[in-house]
């Protein structure tokens, strides 16, 4: 099968390389450098300019937020061809994915909401839980045989946009679970419990969850803070998860306040900052540092 990837990113570019193995993908990033390697290096193709990746079977895109899927829906409408499919995997909103899926039905083209989860290690071992919302179980199924390369568990979510917006709503939980998480290992910090023994506690109890298991020890207790989710894509899902929230006249004030904190910090910490690395905004909130 002919694929068009488009967006080599830090999940985009495992995922390419997962589907180079049984197809043939036509890779196109914005910055040429990322895809020319993915070519060398894993057997796709380079796309000499980015409407070559339109006259594919499958076109995938995989990048920030759906307003720059949204651009390059618009570059690609006049070039996609009537039967592909164009699977959106981005973390993204399911307003805009409705109206994009509607753009594209005007030219004979399915449209697959098929965000996320199980991060780059799950990028990197095609150990990604990946759901979708598609029109049809046909759809559905299509999309499932493309993206089961790169993915273990594969839920048909609902409709066109109900991938997205489960994504973002599990996102949002993450985001709340590491906050508390990390608020209240600081207090077990400053009450003079050894760290490792209060996340070992954690652990063994009812507050076990993944940001205590997984994802705070390391930073925490090692201090080390790499970059595998960004602050910003983080804080997008849950500004989305709150724009549903809003749209539907709900009062949903923790996952409100959730966002107020992560767009804080954000502020604080920049674009460039990982997203656990709010646990440091939690330590200057309170005067001292992890270390
Ligand atoms: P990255 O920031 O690593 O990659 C983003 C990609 O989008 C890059 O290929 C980038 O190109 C491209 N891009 C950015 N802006 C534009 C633009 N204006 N036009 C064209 N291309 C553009 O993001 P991730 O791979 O981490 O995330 C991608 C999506 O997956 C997001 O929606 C995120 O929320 C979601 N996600 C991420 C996870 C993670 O752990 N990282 C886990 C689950 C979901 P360039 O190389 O030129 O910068």
């Amino acid at each position: 099968m002919k694929i068009g990837f488009i967006g080599l990113g830090a999940m985009g570019f495992p995922m390419a390389r997962h589907l180079a193995k049984e197809h043939e993908v036509v890779v196109w990033n914005r910055t040429r450098e990322k895809a020319e390697r993915h070519a060398r290096e894993h057997g796709s193709h380079l796309a000499g300019d980015i409407r070559d990746t339109a006259d594919a079977e499958v076109v995938i895109t995989m990048l920030p937020t759906s307003r720059e899927v949204d651009e390059i829906v618009d570059t690609l409408l006049p070039s996609v061809r009537p039967g592909t499919m164009w699977i959106d995997a981005t973390s993204g909103d399911p307003n805009v994915s409705k109206l994009t899926a509607e753009r594209l039905a005007e030219k004979g083209v399915a449209f697959v909401d098929a965000p996320v989860t199980g991060a780059t290690v799950g990028a990197e071992n095609a150990t990604l839980t990946i759901m979708m919302g598609a029109k049809s179980a046909a759809d559905f199924e299509r999309a499932r045989d493309v993206l089961r390369l790169c993915g273990k568990t594969l839920i048909h979510a609902g409709e066109i946009g109900a991938g997205h917006a489960i994504k973002v709503l599990t996102n949002s939980i993450m985001g709340a679970t590491v906050w508390i998480t990390s608020e209240c290992m600081l207090i077990a910090k400053q009450y003079g419990i050894n760290l490792e023994t209060a996340l070992a506690v954690t652990n063994a109890g009812s507050g076990r969850s993944n940001a205590s298991e997984n994802l705070l020890p390391m930073r925490l207790l090692q201090h080390k803070w790499p970059l595998v989710f960004k602050l910003a894509h983080h804080d997008k899902d849950i500004r989305i998860a709150n724009s549903l929230a809003h749209q539907q006249h709900a009062s949903t004030p923790m996952l409100a306040l959730t966002q107020q904190l992560f767009t804080a910090s954000l502020h604080q910490l920049g674009e460039g900052a990982d997203y656990i690395e709010v646990a440091k905004v939690i330590a200057a909130m309170n005067g001292t540092k992890w270390e």
